[in-house]
């Protein structure tokens, strides 16, 4: 007697892949993709994991819930602004916008009147140029730390730059400064102690192999007590003195003084009190997208403009274009995050509890101060005062991981207990996603026997 073997009736490739929804997929999925994910479901019925019966609806929802790329869109309710893991700056929709409009064919080397080759990031540079006037040109690269490593290279190369003990800073990840400085070929020469470096060690370190002077923003941590630092203002007339440059790194991007981040260095004072050079980020407070802003003298910019290593760390035409629409634009929604005010935070959160309250009448829904936060190396210590929702404490693993692919994960914190989500950095039009989310969320953490009122 023959046994009936089961595998035998797992749907053939070419049966699977003919199926109107695999087709419809192709429109987003290379070949390959959905022929793995075809294999992989076949499979699965071969080891006896599924059904051969339950080959069909595997392969169909991998192919609906397999996006091309693995980003997935998230709702950060955190309330710090710029954070790194969560991408940092959000883009404006201008900027968004002048991402799709660049993707294609674009005129970023052209100059479509003569046809003859134009200025690579000129409406970059202008953007720039008319948002920081005090600089007298500009140049955008990949990131930060690419701008830092340019204007080491090809300022300081193998000779010294002065910098203080306490400016040498690890931003994140294990990434620090000084590494990144000497990674150049350039030797560090450290002045002053960790709280306290005074205008004098500047000026006894400054020696024939001198190249440069650097301030750092410490952006992250902030030393307090018996404290000595010196910024642009003291260092410019010992660097002028000695006829050497100063560079200024930033680090978070602001190109005025902001009115809510009072202790945040800016690039327009720092150029006028003398500064050569001045590095940011553009995804910190700029709120645009990755990239390296450099400012500052003709003369400067020119000498890295010509370095071989500027055409290693260029921005991409997509950088670009971002970066000149979100300066060129309305209020990104980074600055608009900073600037809440606590109020009306307070009345929006109020009315979206309300609206939560509704919709999952057995959840048990506060409104609490809470302070947001600048992140992202700006700001640090800094509290924003605002409110936020206070949820059952389970809820906040439940909002990351969504039971459904048509529900936006939401990267809430806990804090004492609670789930705390924070709508500085929701948009208003994304409002409907979160209250969906939190919906989707609730049912769960009732089940687990949490959350009721
Ligand atoms: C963030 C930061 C950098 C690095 O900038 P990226 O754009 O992240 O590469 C460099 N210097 C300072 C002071 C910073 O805060």
């Amino acid at each position: 007697m023959i046994v009936d073997d089961p595998r035998r009736r797992i749907p053939r490739t070419d049966q699977l892949l003919a199926h109107p929804l695999v087709v419809a997929a192709t429109r987003t999925l290379s070949e390959k993709v959905v022929r793995g994910i075809v294999r992989a479901a076949q499979d699965r019925a071969r080891s006896g994991h599924i059904t051969p019966e339950q080959v069909e609806g595997e392969v169909l929802a991998a192919v609906d819930s397999r996006s091309a790329s693995s980003l997935r869109p998230v709702l950060n309710a955190t309330g710090v602004i710029v954070h790194t893991n969560l991408g940092r700056a959000p883009l404006s929709d201008p900027a968004r916008q002048a991402l799709a409009d660049a993707a294609g064919y674009t005129d970023v080397e052209f100059d479509l009147a003569t046809g003859a080759r134009g200025r690579r990031g000129a409406g970059a540079r202008a953007a720039l140029l008319a948002a920081c006037p005090a600089a007298e040109d500009a140049l955008v690269v990949n990131n930060g730390a690419g701008a830092l490593l340019l204007a080491c290279t090809a300022l300081v190369g193998t000779g010294e730059v002065i910098v203080s003990r306490g400016e040498l800073i690890e931003i994140g990840a294990g990434f620090r400064l000084p590494d990144l400085i000497q990674s150049a070929g350039t030797h560090l020469r450290e002045v002053g102690t960790t709280n306290r470096t005074h205008l004098q060690d500047y000026r006894d370190a400054i020696g024939a192999d001198t190249r440069a002077i650097l301030t750092i923003h410490t952006s992250n941590y902030r030393v307090i007590g018996f404290t000595a630092a010196q910024g642009p203002a003291e260092l410019a007339p010992l660097a002028r003195e000695h006829d050497l440059p100063l560079i200024a790194d930033l680090g978070s991007g602001l190109l005025a003084p902001d009115p809510v981040l009072r202790e945040e260095p800016d690039a327009t004072t720092a150029l006028e009190a003398g500064a050569d050079l001045v590095i940011a980020s553009g995804d910190k407070l700029l709120g645009g997208p990755q990239a390296g802003v450099l400012l500052g003298k003709a003369e400067v910019i020119a000498r890295l403009s010509r370095h071989p290593l500027a055409r290693a760390v260029r921005a991409d035409k997509l950088t670009l274009a971002a970066i000149e629409a979100t300066l060129t634009g309305p209020e990104p929604p980074v600055l608009a995050a900073l600037h809440t005010r606590a109020e009306d935070l307070r009345q929006r959160t109020e009315a979206f509890a309300e609206r939560l309250r509704q919709q999952a009448p057995g959840l048990k829904v506060e409104v609490l101060e809470h302070d947001g936060r600048t992140g992202g190396g700006g700001g640090a210590e800094v509290p924003l005062p605002g409110w936020a929702l206070h949820l059952p404490a389970a809820l906040t693993g439940a909002l990351r991981t969504p039971s459904g692919p048509e529900l936006v994960p939401v990267v809430a914190t806990t804090r004492e207990d609670a789930c705390v989500v924070d709508l500085r950095c929701i948009p208003a039009a994304a409002e409907d996603q979160l209250l969906a989310a939190l919906c989707g969320a609730a049912p769960e953490i009732e089940r687990m026997g949490e959350g009721r009122r």
